[in-house]
């Protein structure tokens, strides 16, 4: 599946490079998946090499797993408060506020019991229903307190950026690349899609929306200057007695969630705040996630079920082309 969103990407890529203006292309790993970063114009050589440069540094400084990374010290520190960068701070701040707007659906504190699960070393297990419960005593967000850049959280507590990295990455990155004075660049980063400006030829970008039915695109959506970030229970789960445990969980139960929704795509301007969103609303269900976007309405969503259905929200439902292969039965426009 993920083999051909990609090639359905390159694809896209391939019809976008025949477009005038240079360009320069970089793929790499990093944050635990595969990233592709490209750009337009003068200076696209040095833009995209620093781009991928700052994604680097970036990783080592909130990844949960690298013992030299700020996230690392803070779980494993014995004392606390523990000092923080600027930049790991505020990303600390705008997730614990995006805990706070979601009623918890986005919890970056599940990481105690997202381990007994076994998804950050790939050892899976359902864990007994007494230790889920004993560890979601280390998983309340409400006691991390944040002072400037000083962290204190309770013993034992653990931070996992996992839901924010890829779209903070994209915002950052396509930062560094503006500074470089790129005005047109298109950052895939593990399938999360961060954008600058229009296509070189002043065309909308055509992004394919993965589709958990098939290994056709679910469709496309042409955006300009937006992150497309999506959330697949498809994407990591293992399964135990002919039952799927996929690796996004509800902090209420410190279970995988199960619900209708498939996927969940989050559409706006900020990478950081549509991939928080992206988890965010998978975790909702369906019709919390419409609640949700009608209460905000500063960002859009697809959201597609396990009955066949796909929802869109009335902003980007122009923009989108259902593909006819995709094995969705139905499209739903969300209105306010
Ligand atoms: P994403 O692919 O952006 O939806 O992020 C999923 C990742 O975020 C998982 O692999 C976990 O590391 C972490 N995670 C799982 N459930 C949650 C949750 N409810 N809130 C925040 N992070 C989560
Ligand atoms: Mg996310």
């Amino acid at each position: 599946m993920k083999k051909t969103a990609i090639l359905f990407l390159t694809v896209s890529s391939i019809l976008i490079c025949s477009c005038t203006g240079k360009n320069s292309e970089n793929y790499f790993e990093s944050m635990n998946t595969f990233m592709k970063v490209r750009c337009y114009g003068k200076n696209s050589e040095e833009a995209n090499a620093a781009a991928q440069k700052y994604i680097g540094e970036l990783e080592a400084l909130i990844s949960v797993t690298k013992p030299q990374s700020e996230i690392y010290k803070l779980n494993n520190a014995d004392s606390y408060p523990v000092e923080v960068s600027e930049k790991t701070a505020g990303l600390l701040k705008f997730t614990l506020s995006m805990s706070e707007r979601t009623d918890g659906a986005l919890n970056p504190c599940l990481y105690p019991v997202t381990s007994a699960w076994g998804f950050t070393k790939k050892q899976y297990r359902v864990p007994p229903e007494s230790e889920i419960q004993e560890l979601l005593k280390l998983c309340d967000y409400r006691d991390v307190k944040i002072e400037g850049n000083s962290v204190t959280m309770k013993d034992g507590m653990m931070f996992d950026l996992g839901a924010v990295g890829k779209g903070f990455a994209g915002d950052e990155a396509a930062a560094v690349m503006k500074s470089y004075g790129i005005k047109s660049a298109l950052l895939d980063l593990g399938g999360n899609i961060q954008t600058i400006g229009t296509r070189p030829d002043g065309e909308y970008w055509s992004i394919g929306i993965k589709n958990p039915f098939n290994e056709y695109p679910a469709g496309t959506l042409k955006v300009k200057n937006s992150a497309v970030i999506t959330s697949g229970g498809y994407e990591r789960y293992f399964e135990y007695e002919g039952k799927r445990y996929i690796h996004i969980f509800d902090g209420t139960t410190g279970h995988p969630v199960e619900n209708e929704i498939l996927s969940a795509t989050a559409v706006g301007e900020s990478g950081t705040y549509c991939d928080a969103l992206s988890t965010s609303l998978f975790v909702m269900g369906t019709q919390k996630s419409i609640d949700f976007w009608k209460k905000y309405r500063d960002f859009d969503f697809i959201i597609i079920t396990d009955d066949g259905k796909l929802y869109i929200t009335e902003g980007i439902a122009g923009n989108f082309t259902l593909n006819p292969e995709a094995g969705i039965s139905e499209m739903i426009t969300v209105t306010g």
